[in-house]
């Protein structure tokens, strides 16, 4: 994203970002398996996966023991193109598959969604699936694919979805803040992208409201 800001100031281009839909069509983790992919560094984001298991547990068996499903409709919102994804899904089959057994029920089956922005390394993620499938022999009924399109709006029909998983990705704003220049315009936050320590009052809360109007969004699209 650096790169990106410097090359379009140069350019003299430094509204580049502006909007939305800018950001939507611009920004994407970086792609492939090389060293400098997602695949590659989301070992912190992996972490807190796992930290979240207990949560993610507590929540699908409640609403599985609820709705008792035939098919369970599972979405990930920004899901990227590393292992990670894939991660997800192991977990939420795993909790269903123990759920089950602890119910003396049959597993219902799995139609998980992998949603990112269009720009996302779809094609990485969906060319590990059929290792993955190979992996997970035993259940046959999970069917995945792949959901272009920002989470800050509508992605599926009404009543489509049972369970929305995010992690390490709703912090993602859809645009940059409004009220990071000052009167005079001079940058309030210098050269930061996020709320730094030496960030100035102003920008925190200039974070928070569009984070609250883009989370709100989030919801209600759902
Ligand atoms: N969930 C993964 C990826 C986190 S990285 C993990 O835990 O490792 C955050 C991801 O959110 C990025 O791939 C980014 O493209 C995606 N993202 C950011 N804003 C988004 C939006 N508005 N709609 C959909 N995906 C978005």
């Amino acid at each position: 994203l650096i790169d990106l800001l410097q090359s379009a100031e140069k350019e003299g281009e430094v509204k580049v970002l502006e909007t939305q839909m800018d950001v939507e069509n611009i920004l994407h983790m970086n792609q492939g398996l090389g060293q400098s992919s997602y695949a590659n560094n989301s070992l912190l984001q992996r972490t807190t996966i796992a930290k979240a298991r207990p949560i993610l547990e507590e929540s699908l068996r409640e609403l599985y023991q609820a709705l008792l499903p035939e098919c369970l409709m599972v979405a990930d919102m920004g899901c990227s193109s590393g292992p990670n994804a894939l991660l997800v899904i192991s977990n939420i089959i795993d909790v269903i598959h123990n759920t089950c057994r602890s119910l003396n029920r049959s597993t219902p089956e799995l139609g998980v969604f992998l949603n990112d922005l269009p720009g996302n390394d779809f094609n990485t993620l969906f060319n590990s699936l059929p290792s993955f499938y190979r992996r997970m022999e035993r259940e046959k009924g999970c069917f995945v694919a792949g959901t272009p399109g920002s989470f800050y709006g509508r992605l599926f029909p009404a009543q489509f979805l049972h369970f929305v998983h995010a992690s390490y990705s709703v912090h993602w704003l859809s645009q940059e803040p409004e009220g990071l220049t000052s009167e005079k315009g001079a940058a309030l936050n210098k050269k930061n992208i996020y709320i730094a320590k030496t960030s100035p009052p102003e920008v925190s809360k200039a974070y928070y409201s569009q984070f609250k109007r883009d989370f709100t969004l989030f919801l209600r699209s759902r």
